[in-house]
């Protein structure tokens, strides 16, 4: 309940009841919108498979780099383990990290990809996620094929300590020497899009687009409101809000995102 009252995740059952609005959905119609209330527009959480569904041509995604898998390199202990942790959430998504890269094609055009699953530790970045990030800047450069992203992620994985934190910068320098071969690379930030993923090769794509209502921002905003003792303005940290503010370049719901996406990579390539 406490995560449905968040809007991240969705109950078993017939009937839903929107945690954002309380309208009470059919599961059915809820889940040929996308994941989106019908009501008051609340952008749910996809998993990885969802949103390949969604947004690729048919049958055309291909996961690279699936043989990296996470180590522990600090012996993390804490409430949990972190190897038992990291096998947990193997079990509960059906991924082996919170990022799957490949490559697919998005109305024939070819692309690299990540996408994220907040399922996964949050989406957390450690030393794996950053590996991924890296080499799937490495391979669109060698193989010369624009990038699409999409983000959702709590920041770095605290479990592996520095380690993570130095993915901020190993992921960036990667993301630099792509950009030399000025080729698009377009982030689609969704709820949420926070702390090192957002401080580094996420918010350095050439456009970036964000989901309706989407949480984005470095630290959360009851930690800024502790941190500096002040109210945020109202709706800060939202997509919206950082639209106005010419962080994001576009809101995007859902319903329009494929057709965006092709448009905008279709005029980015010069097609
Ligand atoms: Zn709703």
């Amino acid at each position: 309940m406490k995560e449905e009252k968040k809007g991240f995740s969705v109950p078993d059952g017939l009937f839903i009841r929107c945690g954002v609005c309380k309208t009470i959905l059919f599961r059915k119609e809820f889940e040929k919108n996308f994941k989106v209330c019908p009501h008051c527009g609340f952008h749910y959480r996809l998993s990885v498979k969802e949103r390949i569904d969604l947004l690729l041509d048919n049958n055309s995604f291909q996961e690279k780099f699936t043989e990296l898998r996470t180590a522990d390199p600090l012996s993390f202990r804490c409430l949990k383990n972190y190897s038992e942790l990291v096998e947990k959430s193997e079990q509960k998504t059906g991924l082996r990290e919170a990022v799957v890269t490949g490559e697919g094609k998005l109305g024939g055009i070819s692309l690299a990809l990540a996408f994220f699953d907040f399922g996964f530790i949050g989406g957390s970045m450690g030393s794996v996620v950053g590996e991924k990030i890296t080499r799937l800047f490495e391979l669109a450069e060698a193989s010369k094929k624009p990038i699409l992203m999409v983000i959702a992620s709590g920041g770095a994985r605290m479990q592996e300590g520095m380690f993570s934190l130095f993915q901020m910068a190993k992921t960036v320098t990667a993301l630099k020497k792509y950009q030399r071969r000025n080729l698009p690379y377009v982030a689609l930030f969704t709820n949420p899009t926070t702390g090192g993923v957002t401080a580094s090769f996420a918010s350095l794509a050439d456009i970036i687009l964000a989901e309706p209502q989407a949480l984005i921002g470095f630290a959360g905003p009851k930690v800024i409101e502790q941190t500096t003792g002040s109210r945020l303005p109202k709706g800060f940290q939202t997509a919206e809000f950082l639209m106005k503010h010419g962080f994001v370049d576009l809101v995007v719901p859902r319903s329009e995102q494929r057709d965006t996406l092709i448009k905008l990579f279709d005029y980015l390539i010069g097609g």
